[in-house]
């Protein structure tokens, strides 16, 4: 199978990390020089640029956390000028305030490229047309999948999330080959095709796919390809490191890091590097980043790396699924939810109580939120009119925080359960088997 970038994407494992390691350390000195959150991070403790002399000494660098986007909101830890800053994305951080992103021309190049090399890697070609389902706007998914596919020559259909009739009708009309999406997503488009009667074997060319976005895992994955006969690959990524980055080849056996753009570390509870192929917390610095660095950044995801050489030729480490969290971050249909999010909308209504539970199902692999609230007792009332305006206050203010739909569901007080220490704020009920 063809190659995008072949001279990088076969290069030995030794020469990548020649590069890795220079590109680090021109990237610490730049940040030395130009961000005062990194050059206190160093002083910290006690570094110097010069003392970045391979990967160990590195590792002394503090890590960058989520909580430094937030307490640097919006764009505190930009280092370049807007002038030079071609565009921002923006997603849901921790407690209300968003994260921030912004890209360089550059960045935007580095970014497409990655999605470029994983397209093809997975078989993708000019020849292709691929129906992005993802939204479009300041979530990354939908720009960044649009952006790779156009840069290998394919053509894009940018029908974005929703009216699902639609997209199968128009993956019938026109010479549709590709989907990008959620996997929740892709197994509504089964379920309205079997309702409709579309076969999508019979009735369109639809052969290849990139989910991403959201948890799933293999045996959703195979039950999904033997439903619709398409092939689906992994995606993974981020708002801080760009968007969707990396993606599984056609072995589709793990996702391909592309080593000359990121240097990703998977670290135990003691923050020591564990062996290849275990499983530990990901800290990823990106190398060539310029509007918004990360360097020793916590991904809060668990998961392992290897680099054996995949059988299909390129020598970049590989990734593998992403087994959990390690922060109280959720995906629910693809969009990042934070309970402290949920908390702070109920502290602003007087009408509720501090009280609150969140359930999540998923019913036919589709997210479903559900969030309980004591109401005050000062506002119990038998007022239908009244309690019927309240959980539509409180439902209209989470939709326009989360950019998801929840269930709103207003309980008497004392009626949730009481937990003695930290409370259990979430049930998952989800499953991905
Ligand atoms: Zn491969």
């Amino acid at each position: 199978m063809a190659f995008w970038n072949e001279e990088i994407e076969t290069m030995p494992r030794e020469e990548l990390e020649r590069l890795q390691l220079r590109l680090l350390r021109a990237k610490v000195r730049e940040m030395y020089d130009k961000s005062a959150f990194f050059h206190e991070k160093m002083r910290s403790v006690n570094m110097l640029p010069d003392d970045v002399t391979d990967f160990d000494a590195f590792r002394r660098i503090p890590f960058m956390k989520k909580t430094d986007l937030r307490d640097n909101y919006p764009d505190k830890l930009f280092t370049v000028p807007y002038d030079e800053i071609t565009r921002v994305h923006v997603s849901s951080g921790t407690t209300g305030r968003p994260t921030v992103v912004g890209y360089t021309q550059n960045d935007l190049n580095n970014w497409t490229e990655s999605l470029a090399r994983g397209m093809t890697s997975f078989g993708m070609t000019k020849k292709d047309m691929l129906q992005n389902f993802h939204g479009y706007g300041l979530f990354t998914g939908g720009l960044g999948v649009h952006y790779g596919a156009e840069r290998i020559g394919a053509t894009v259909l940018p029908i974005s999330t929703g009216n699902t009739e639609r997209q199968i009708q128009l993956m019938q009309d026109l010479p549709v080959t590709a989907w990008a999406g959620t996997p929740s997503y892709m197994f509504h488009i089964a379920d309205t095709c079997d309702r409709l009667g579309v076969d999508i074997r019979r009735d369109t060319k639809v052969k290849l796919a990139i989910a991403g976005g959201e948890p799933w895992s293999d045996s959703m994955r195979n039950k999904l390809q033997d439903r619709t006969g398409v092939r689906i690959h992994n995606c993974y990524g981020a708002s801080e490191m760009s968007g969707p980055m990396f993606l599984e080849c056609a072995e589709q056996s793990g996702l391909h890091v592309w080593a000359d753009l990121a240097y990703m570390e998977i670290l135990d509870e003691n923050g020591d590097p564990c062996a290849e192929g275990e499983k530990g917390e990901m800290v990823v610095t990106m190398l060539q980043k310029e509007a918004f660095p990360l360097i020793r950044y916590k991904m809060n995801d668990i998961s392992s790396l290897t680099w054996e050489k995949c059988d299909c030729g390129r020598t970049h480490p590989r990734l593998g699924r992403i087994s959990g969290r390690t922060d109280d971050m959720l995906v629910v249909r693809g969009v990042n939810v934070f309970p402290s999010q949920i908390e702070s909308v109920i502290g602003e209504m007087a009408f509720l109580s501090p009280f609150y539970h969140i359930t999540l199902e998923n019913d036919n692999y589709m997210d479903a939120m559900t969030v309980e609230v004591e109401l005050n007792e000062e506002y119990l009332t038998e007022d239908m009119n009244a309690l019927a305006n309240m959980s539509k206050q409180l439902a209209s203010r989470l939709k326009s925080i989360l950019n998801i739909k929840a269930e709103v569901k207003l309980v008497l007080p004392g009626t949730l359960k009481r937990f003695e220490g930290k409370a259990k704020h979430v049930t998952d009920n989800r499953s991905y088997e």
